[in-house]
């Protein structure tokens, strides 16, 4: 083999139509749909065949094409609104001008392994990353200061081929960033950014490039670079490829080489966000550039604790990363000293006990201010994994807070539905999504034309799969007859279930296929039939997964189901995007309570597709009996199988006896009661489960809040920093002797609603001062759990009655019912972002 160089040259647009060339280069285009249109209409198939990537596409157009689409009145006339409508986006005012014209020069840094923005940058897997993508995008349209942390993978996450047998193939190839929408990101002189990481023996050499997302820029990492050994080149070319080596490789460059470009860049965020722990290295340069500034270890932790924000993912701890001691040794061993403390003290920053290992969830969790998961169930889950670390503290009072995931509406509403919401509930409805009450004008459409209109997504979608199985037949050498019958395959006037996610076992893709022959009866049923269309990709090294996919496919050949069970191959942003805007019921079957949160059923919502969904994840949120449908109960199982074989028998049972009855009950040709339900999940699901609100909520919850902090704890070489740490220091080492004297409580001598119960104690404090704690009663109902709806009184401080002793006084209106009530001490200080930051109490023991 030789070498070469290579050169893109990017063809001379006419005059009229040069800011194509811009518009390609920022994502804007992707969600908006006259902006795609600019491409398509110079030459759909092609823009097909570069799956909508507008950069090749115009390395590869014809002169001619573009000549005449110069030319075209109609077309300039959609150039012209569209060039307007990006100009008004980039320089109009925004949300958080608004509502914090004071907070401008805060910035956001968001660190994730995956962005899913669009299908033209391959560098995601699934749901994380679309989530990073469409939370960029929020941040855009909101105007929130936001920058993003990732890396280029050269491969992408891999194309998904299924072979004749019905195996996934996966091929990864690699990809030419000079045809795709990333720029090389360029210091403030104008030089390019190539910063080094430390890895064992070697420094490698990381180059940054930048992807524009409306207004907001991601910054991508990338060490495929000629001054680095073969080896380093391939660091990043794959996506949860290889194996803890590669993988503790990416983590170190992501989260240490991020911070690192972005100082090169001249880039000072104020919050640091950590999506999902693989990002948490970030907290380890941090730490490293503050202690070389001078400061001593424990004030530089508590400094980058102040400013930073943890999103956590996994419910099962199984799933977060662990690296072991050696690894840890021979990667960052030289940190130690550095960061002046030994392996101990290193390991301790992250370190699972149960696991023995360094936990990077742990070390995001012992480094942030604010830690969220991403649904209330998921956040309940979260705080029943982490209990351990908060012992004595009520479950509800542990400081992990829940975020629910949304999806950015205007990437995954049709164009077709999109005109019926400007038509029928706002012109600028894209303005005010989230807010709830204008979405109630759902109900002004008309029957007749949200059904039209849902049919002609379906029909489109019906094409698109026809389309892919063709492809796949073709490709694999099947005979004519066969996929000349593959144009048949679905029908518009069937009931549709679509089903498309990676091909994980807990999402349990099986779940209708272990009885084939009620299956049968389902899908071939003489007047009311059902089709099915899968779509997935299962994770190379995931036989279950690759099995599960070769199931469906053989299923999919059997002579009852050939054309009603479909399997549509390489699983992405564009085959997500027809399916979910095409079929009539979005089908979600998790393992309860794995699915954190689930994104995809949000999308097919913002598209009047029903939800059929195991009450997982955000759907409990929401669902309300009309919204969708709700398979199995909200209950905890002990036995897989037993919960395989009862949720199975549920969704049998929902599908036969509700969902297929309702949907073919048609009055003059339309399903009323159908499209009712279509509405009531218009009415009720898309302004709540956008970005647009859930960037708001961590806008407002938690970015703001960790800049102003991060600033405070900063300020003055870490002056406050320095004092938090000392306090919580003392107050660790002091805490045992906090201890309860007496109790003595004087009840009125009949309990009647309003009637006081006057309560008086005597702590001791040793050496700790009254106001550095809060003496409080915990006042609630009582139920199987304890106490519950909780109300905290405190108690004032009645005078010192000996040597640090002192007495405390409140009284308790009694409320109606049966209540209990105890009394507790826990930490006071004014700096702490919740009232548990340190995870200390002393619970009155002798009541
Ligand atoms: C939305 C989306 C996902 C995530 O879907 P889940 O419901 O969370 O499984 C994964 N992949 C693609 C391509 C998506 O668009």
């Amino acid at each position: 083999m030789y070498s070469y160089r290579t050169v893109s040259v990017i063809p001379e647009l006419p005059e009229a139509i040069h800011r194509l060339k811009e518009l390609a280069r920022n994502l804007w285009f992707s969600w908006h749909p006259k902006a795609e249109l600019l491409f398509c209409r110079v030459d759909a198939v092609l823009w097909e065949e570069v799956n909508h990537n507008p950069v090749k596409f115009l390395l590869y157009v014809e002169g001619e094409k573009l000549q005449r689409a110069a030319g075209d009145p109609e077309y300039l006339e959609v150039y012209r609104q569209v060039m307007w409508d990006l100009d008004r986006y980039m320089q109009g005012r925004t949300w958080y001008q608004e509502v914090y014209p004071e907070q401008t020069d805060q910035l956001v840094a968001y660190f994730s392994a995956e962005f899913g923005v669009h299908e033209s940058n391959p560098v995601y897997s699934g749901g994380l990353g679309l989530l990073a993508g469409d939370h960029c995008k929020s941040a855009s349209d909101l105007g929130v200061p936001f920058v993003g942390v990732g890396i280029l993978y050269k491969q992408g996450y891999f194309c998904q081929r299924v072979n004749r047998e019905g195996w996934q193939e996966a091929r990864y190839s690699f990809m030419d960033f000079n045809e795709m929408t990333v720029t090389p990101a360029s210091q403030p002189d104008g030089g390019s950014v190539i910063i080094t990481v430390r890895l064992p023996g070697r420094d490698v050499y990381v180059k940054v490039w930048q992807l524009q997302v409306g207004r907001v820029v991601i910054y991508f990492l990338d060490t495929d670079l000629t001054q680095n050994s073969r080896e380093d080149q391939l660091l990043t070319s794959k996506l949860y490829g290889g194996d803890q080596d590669t993988r503790i490789c990416q983590e170190i460059i992501l989260g240490i080489g991020g911070v690192k470009a972005l100082r090169k860049l001249g880039i000072s965020p104020t919050a640091w966000h950590i999506n999902e722990g693989h990002a948490a290295f970030i907290v380890l340069e941090r730490i490293r550039e503050l202690v070389e500034g001078g400061l001593p270890l424990s004030t530089a932790r508590e400094a980058v604790r102040a400013s930073t924000i943890f999103t956590t993912h996994t419910p099962v701890p199984a799933g977060h990363d662990v690296f072991n001691t050696e690894m840890m040794d021979r990667y960052l061993g030289y940190l130690y000293e550095q960061i002046k403390t030994d392996r101990d003290g290193f390991m301790a920053l992250g370190w699972d006990q149960g696991r023995q290992g360094f936990n990077m969830t742990k070390l995001a969790l012992n480094h942030a201010a604010f830690t969220n998961g991403v649904s209330q169930l998921h956040g309940e889950v979260t705080k029943k994994m982490f209990a351990h670390l908060y012992p004595a503290i009520p479950l509800e009072e542990i400081p992990i807070y829940s975020v629910t995931n949304g999806v950015h509406t205007e990437t995954w509403v049709a164009p077709e539905m999109r005109d019926l919401f400007e038509k029928y509930i706002d012109p600028d409805w894209v303005d005010n999504i989230s807010e709830p009450h204008r979405w109630k004008r759902v109900y002004n459409i008309p029957d007749g034309e949200l059904w039209e209109t849902h049919q002609n997504l379906k029909g489109r979608m019906i094409k698109f799969v026809q389309n892919n199985i063709y492809r796949r037949m073709d490709r694999n050498f099947q005979p004519l007859e066969l996929i000349r019958e593959c144009a048949g395959y679905l029908s518009k006037n069937v009931l549709t279930i679509g089903f498309a996610r990676r091909f994980a076992t807990y999402k349990r893709a099986y779940l209708l296929l272990k009885d084939k022959d009620r299956l049968d009866r389902l899908v071939n049923h003489p007047d009311r039939p059902v089709q099915i269309i899968y779509a997935g990709k299962a994770h190379p090294a995931d036989r279950p997964g690759q099995e599960l996919i070769k199931m469906i496919n053989d299923i999919s050949v059997e002579e009852r189901f050939r054309g009603k069970i479909v399997f549509v191959e390489d699983y992405d942003i564009n085959v997500s995007r027809h399916l979910l805007q095409g079929v009539d019921v979005w089908l979600n079957t998790p393992r309860r309570p794995l699915e954190a949160s689930g994104t995809s059923g949000q999308k097919a919502a913002v598209n009047g597709v029903i939800n059929c969904s195991i009450l997982d994840g955000w759907w409990p949120e929401v669902y309300n009996g009309e919204n969708g449908f709700a398979v199995g109960t909200e209950r905890d199982y002990q036995n897989e199988e037993v919960q395989d074989r009862e949720d199975a028998n549920a969704l049998f049972d929902l599908l036969e006896q509700v969902i297929v009855p309702y949907y073919y009950r048609r009055v003059e040709g339309v399903p009323r009661e159908w499209v009712r339900r279509m509405k009531d999940c218009l009415a009720t699901i898309p302004w709540k489960f956008s970005t647009e609100r859930m960037v708001k909520e961590y806008t407002q919850r938690f970015y703001l809040k960790a800049a102003l902090r991060g600033k405070a704890f900063s300020a003055d070489q870490c002056r406050l920093a320095g004092e938090i740490q000392g306090f919580k220091r003392f107050l660790l080492e002091n805490w045992h002797q906090v201890n309860f004297r007496s109790v003595q409580v004087q009840q009125p001598a009949v309990m009647r609603e309003n009637a006081e119960i006057f309560v008086q104690a005597e702590i001791s404090l040793g050496p700790i001062q009254p106001q550095d704690v809060v003496v409080e009663v915990v006042y609630g109902k009582v139920s199987d759990h304890g106490l519950d709806k909780v109300v905290l009184m405190p108690m004032n401080l009645h005078q010192a009655v000996g040597e640090s002793v002192y007495q405390y006084a409140t009284s308790i209106v009694l409320i109606r019912g049966t209540s209990g009530y105890t009394l507790r001490v826990r930490p006071n200080n004014e700096n702490f972002v919740h009232q548990f930051e340190l995870p200390l109490v002393k619970w009155a023991d002798n009541l």
